[in-house]
């Protein structure tokens, strides 16, 4: 199995090329093609795994193909539970989206306002956050949803320890319903699994 054989748009192989990446990991060959299908996601995979990639490439699939509408907002929004995470997933949509010229910007706690409002005020791609910081941008309506196609939920577990869950359904319920939502968490039990049911719709199960 490689990368070529997934569907991917060239940009992003030669992307994936210069990274010097082959081979798919097992949680990347199994959840691509899945989203590039259009289906919603629920996967159990650890740190290490490659699940970065296993969502930010077939998320940036999605760029190869102009959206329709003149706005300015982001068309992919990736939540995290810490900043860390955020800076991660960032580089790694930056690296791989190199060549499909994606426009990434991270809103995370802990940064100034006026740098922040100003990182909106610009066309975006993909924005990845951490709930609380991205919920008060949205209500002080700064950031327009209206192009959202996919939303991703990172370390979903962790957001939910961190009680992060309240502010994750308010973004939700604001984002547009016809869009492909993607949760990734270390587990599916307890009220997880509650929350999968409120956000997902007939998702592709897998276990890594
Ligand atoms: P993650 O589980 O997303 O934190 O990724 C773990 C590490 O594996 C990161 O440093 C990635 O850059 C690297 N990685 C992810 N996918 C691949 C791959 N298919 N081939 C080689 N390295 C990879």
């Amino acid at each position: 199995m490689s990368f070529e054989n997934l569907n991917l748009h060239p940009a992003i192989l030669r992307a994936l090329t210069e990274a010097g990446y082959s081979t798919p990991t097992p949680i990347q060959a199994q959840a691509i093609p899945e989203v590039l299908e259009g289906h919603d996601l629920m996967a159990s995979a650890q740190t290490g795994t490659g699940k970065t990639a296993a969502f930010t490439l077939p998320a940036l699939n999605l760029l190869a193909t102009p959206h329709p509408a003149k706005s300015r907002g982001p068309r992919i929004l990736v939540l995290t539970p810490t900043r860390e995470l955020a800076a991660q997933v960032n580089e790694a949509a930056r690296k791989y989206g190199k060549f499909l010229r994606a426009r990434t910007v991270s809103i995370v706690g802990g940064m100034p306002y006026p740098l922040q409002n100003k990182l909106l005020s610009q066309p975006i791609d993909i924005l990845v956050a951490t709930p609380g910081r991205l919920l008060d941008h949205m209500e002080r309506g700064r950031i327009d949803m209206s192009r959202l196609q996919m939303l991703i939920l990172d370390e979903a577990d962790r957001m939910l320890d961190m009680g992060f869950m309240p502010d994750i359904e308010r973004i939700s319920s604001a984002l547009p319903s016809e869009r492909q939502t993607l949760m990734f968490s270390a587990t599916f039990e307890g009220q997880i699994a509650n929350i999968a049911k409120t956000l997902l719709k007939t998702p592709k199960v897998i276990q890594i």
